[in-house]
């Protein structure tokens, strides 16, 4: 034996490695630190490998390396779970970060997108001929995790959530075959993979239906002193369940300029003609008098980057979510105090909060169609905090719990993608009604029998 073939034969996972089309990352390799670093900056857990994914066979390989060494598998797209799912500590880490590419058929609108893209290679690749799918607010998320959650973005309330315009995917499954789901094959497994996160396998590639959108859109934005703005919501509330679909309608919560108390600012993104949008306008200046007012006319290109630096890495986050089926006055109110006790007193560390409107077309799809569990929501709730001195953890994280527990009382469930890791097999059954979690948990009694994705929003199988 030569010293050079003794030394690769000695290295960890060196045979697992000789077969990639891409590579193999152990701790201290260049590449190692950047690969594990992910959107949360409180996540840090160290991978026993890390397999940069290049092929489908590639994430074969790693899978089956992976279970029959009994290693934690962690799966990376665009690496913004808040929980940090994708990476595990003394597991491995398989990122799909290589395989990033988006194929547009414009003459079809189909899009083939692969495991590991992110959502602004897919806008980049479709707008180019007028044509998007729904897709999330921030360009740099995984395309992966979003839409194996659901996929909530500007276009969901006229053409579904992403998961509603996946045509098929191909899947990675835990003994390691490669599947490919659709209405007419596999067409449970097809269900499970429309919300249900990643517990059936490693998606290689989905094939996404395109829609004729154009490349405009209007986004208004009215600021309010919060402690003025119970009416303001209430009737902005009223306006949402009335717009028209390419509107979604948007509020949110957050610190105003110093000494000047918290702001509440409410508004709609439209996707579409401007002028047509602006049509809403007068009925939303009618709600009151704003203290400053936002109308800007973005490409979709530039709305779809629009939240990217808000969003940005290098922080750290925590967050709690809910579903809302109303927003009674009462929900205002707690919206509106953030989870503390009164209006005043901004730039405290309070978290931000928002609200995002679903309905339209995401709720047209029937209940029993896919396994994203709550087409009923009228808007999505979040409370966010971001800071960088861990000395903040305890009382940042409190914050947004508070917030997150003010509206709890009115709350129908969560969205299964914001779930934290603190929320564990309870946030599982709030994403899902409990007849979805148990034809979820069958489904994952068929094709992960053994929990092999276990690093996720954890379904577990049910026993065969
Ligand atoms: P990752 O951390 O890479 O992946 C998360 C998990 O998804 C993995 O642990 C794995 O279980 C699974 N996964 C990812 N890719 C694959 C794959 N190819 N095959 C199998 N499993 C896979 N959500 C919305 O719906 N709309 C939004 O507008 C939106 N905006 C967001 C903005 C920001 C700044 C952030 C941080 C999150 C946002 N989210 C939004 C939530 C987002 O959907 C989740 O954080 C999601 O997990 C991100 O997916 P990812 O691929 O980037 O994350």
């Amino acid at each position: 034996m030569t010293t050079a073939t003794h030394t690769r034969t000695d290295r960890p996972g060196s045979r697992l490695a000789a077969r990639l089309d891409g590579r193999l990352l152990s701790p201290g390799d260049a590449g190692y630190d950047p690969a594990r670093t992910v959107w949360n900056a409180m996540v840090d857990r160290r991978p026993r490998m890390i397999v940069q994914a290049a092929s489908t066979a590639d994430v074969q390989a790693a899978v089956r390396f992976a279970r029959d060494r009994g290693l934690e598998i962690g799966v990376r797209c665009g690496g913004h779970n808040v929980a940090g799912f994708a990476v595990p500590d003394d597991g491995l880490m398989i990122d799909l970060s290589p395989m990033g590419g988006v194929r547009v058929d414009p003459v079809r609108r189909l899009a083939r997108v692969q495991g590991g893209a992110l959502l602004g290679a897919l806008d980049r690749a479709t707008q180019p001929y007028g044509l998007a799918t729904t897709a999330g607010n921030v360009s740099h998320t995984g395309v992966g995790g979003l839409t194996l959650g659901g996929g909530m973005g500007w276009l969901a309330r006229r053409y579904g959530l992403a998961c509603d315009n996946v045509e098929s995917y191909t899947v990675v499954t835990a003994d390691g075959e490669v599947v490919t789901a659709s209405r007419t094959a596999h067409p449970e497994l097809f269900w499970g993979l429309r919300g249900g996160g990643g517990n059936f396998g490693v998606v290689t590639e989905f094939e996404f239906r395109l829609h004729r959108t154009g490349t405009r859109t209007l986004v208004a934005e009215f600021d309010f002193r919060a402690e003025d703005a119970v009416p303001v919501l209430e009737g902005w509330r009223d306006l949402s369940a009335a717009a028209p679909r390419e509107a979604t309608f948007t509020a949110d919560v957050g610190d105003g300029p110093a000494g000047g108390g918290p702001l509440a600012t409410v508004g709609f993104v439209w996707v579409g003609d401007p002028e047509r949008g602006r049509r809403l306008l007068p009925a939303l200046r009618a709600l009151g008098r704003p203290v400053a007012t936002r109308i800007t006319t973005p490409s979709y290109l530039e709305l779809q980057r629009r939240d990217d630096s808000t969003g940005g890495h290098a922080y750290r986050r925590y967050s709690a979510g809910h579903y809302l089926r109303g927003f009674p006055t009462a929900a205002v109110e707690a919206f509106l105090l953030r989870g503390a006790a009164d209006l005043r007193g901004g730039g405290s560390g309070l978290p931000g909060v928002g609200l995002q409107a679903h309905g339209g077309a995401i709720a047209d799809v029937p209940d029993g169609d896919a396994a994203f569990g709550h087409r009923g929501t009228m808007f999505e709730f979040g409370a966010g905090s971001r800071w960088t001195d861990p000395a903040e953890d305890g009382a940042r994280m409190t914050a947004a719990r508070a917030a997150g527990s003010a509206i709890a009382p009115y709350a129908n469930g969560v969205y299964v993608n914001s779930l934290t890791a603190h929320d564990g097999q309870g946030g599982v059954r709030r994403a899902y009604p409990a007849a979805k979690l148990a034809r979820l948990a069958a489904l994952k009694g068929v094709w992960d029998p053994h929990n092999v994705f276990r690093l996720n929003q954890n379904i577990r199988p049910a026993a065969a």
